[in-house]
């Protein structure tokens, strides 16, 4: 096993733009790190130079105490699984995992051994005899994984390697690629843009955007504390809201209403005029079931609720507005990268089943005002 260290990493293909811009990003021995961004934001590229199979421009790439920049991908040792499993149609799958150890040239004896190992540990003993043809998707995965497990990788690295499943295949292996890397403590670096993924799998989160780090942080406190606007609205689904707000002494004056600040937050906005108050939809309550010792801690909004999605445990209100001009651009160029048009044009709040909100009428809503992220619009970053 081994640390994966990098060091002010420069990716840059022909004279463009640079596909991964300076990026320095520690992962310790046994850690289960994910890249997360959207689509083009440079981790694929990131991982293909860990890995070797894209040269790095400038910057060290340390593995295990080592600079490998120079090292070839066989020299490694360490173990790619990708989206397509590559595994060879007409070899069983004792043999699709016993590969590297042929092409290695190891003893017969000794493959049977590590093979034998794995499939314990892969749960794939019944299906040794089989070609890959004949597995679901699930057990190709697991497959895929053997032959990284038999090589005695210093590190696990995946590219999307979910994607081409169906929802309820994807949530199953996803608990069991985790429950796999815990088991075997090997280093592990795992690139998605899917972010249930990035929060269900990794100890950390490695939040990608335009060839720059982000944010790297554990997934709960990317949650809780995201750093700016990018972060906070990848990070949630459904996403964070972001309403225009004027400071106005100790309150947020929002289309929907004033949010209480506390001093810190207070303290924090002073001196701006236009922002933008980041509330999660589950912040929020049918105003009419939140109890009167509760009530003074938050803040109330009204409006108008313009359609209702029943989910059995919960359910969403759609709450229709509009951004001030002097911010529209801005609210733009957010959705277009997050891939979310309504994040400019409506807010989505999260409430108890048994709230009897109706579309089309008003609505009050309890806000936990104590739990609100302030952003400026300009900067992109949070200032509480
Ligand atoms: P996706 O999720 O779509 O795979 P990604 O985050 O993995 O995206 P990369 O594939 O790493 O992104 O690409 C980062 C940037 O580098 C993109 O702008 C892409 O167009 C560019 N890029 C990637 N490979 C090459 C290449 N071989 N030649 C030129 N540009 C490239």
């Amino acid at each position: 096993m081994a640390s994966i260290d990098m060091k002010n990493i420069v990716k840059k293909y022909g004279d463009g733009f640079p596909a991964v811009n300076d990026v320095s990003l520690d992962i310790a021995d046994g850690e289960f790190m994910i890249l997360v961004g959207p689509s083009g934001c440079g981790k694929s590229t990131l991982l293909r130079m860990i890995v070797g199979l894209e040269d790095i421009t400038s910057g060290d790439m340390v593995i295990g105490g080592k600079r490998v920049n120079d090292l070839a991908p066989r020299d490694r040792n360490l173990s790619m699984v990708f989206q397509n499993y590559a595994l060879y149609p007409h070899m069983t799958v004792y043999e699709n995992i016993a590969f590297p150890l042929r092409l290695s040239k190891t003893p017969d004896d000794e493959v049977r051994r590590r093979v034998t190992e794995a499939s314990d540990v892969l749960e794939l003993k019944e299906h040794l005899e089989r070609k890959p043809a004949n597995l679901s998707g699930g057990q190709r995965q697991r497959v895929a994984m053997g032959r990284a497990i038999v090589r005695q990788a210093e590190a696990f690295l995946f590219d999307e390697p979910l994607s081409n499943l169906d929802a309820k295949l994807r949530g199953q292996m996803r608990t069991e690629i985790s429950r796999l890397q815990r088991r075997l403590g090997i280093t592990t670096v795992y690139v998605t843009h899917d972010q249930t993924e990035a929060m269900t799998l990794g100890d950390r989160v490695c939040v990608l955007r335009k060839g720059k780090i982000q944010q790297v942080a554990s997934p709960r406190e990317l949650y809780e504390q995201p750093v700016n606007l990018f972060v906070a609205g990848f990070i949630g689904s459904p996403p964070m809201n972001f309403l225009p707000a004027t400071p106005e002494g100790n309150r947020l004056k929002t289309p929907f209403g004033d949010v209480e600040l506390d001093e810190k937050r207070a303290e924090a906005v002073a001196g701006h005029d236009l922002l933008l108050v980041g509330i999660r939809p589950e912040y929020f309550e049918d105003a009419s079931l939140v109890d009167e010792a509760k009530r003074p801690l938050g803040s109330v909004f009204r409006a108008r609720v313009d359609v209702t999605e029943w989910l059995g445990d919960s359910q969403y209100a759609y709450i229709p507005y509009e951004a001030p001009e002097s911010i529209q651009s801005q609210m733009r160029e957010l959705s277009k990268e997050l891939d979310s048009e309504e994040l400019r044009t409506q807010a989505i709040v999260s409430i108890d089943a048994t709230s009897r909100i109706r579309e089309g009428r008003e609505a009050e809503f309890w806000l936990d005002s104590r739990k609100v992220h302030v952003f400026d619009p300009e900067s992109g970053d949070n200032l509480t």
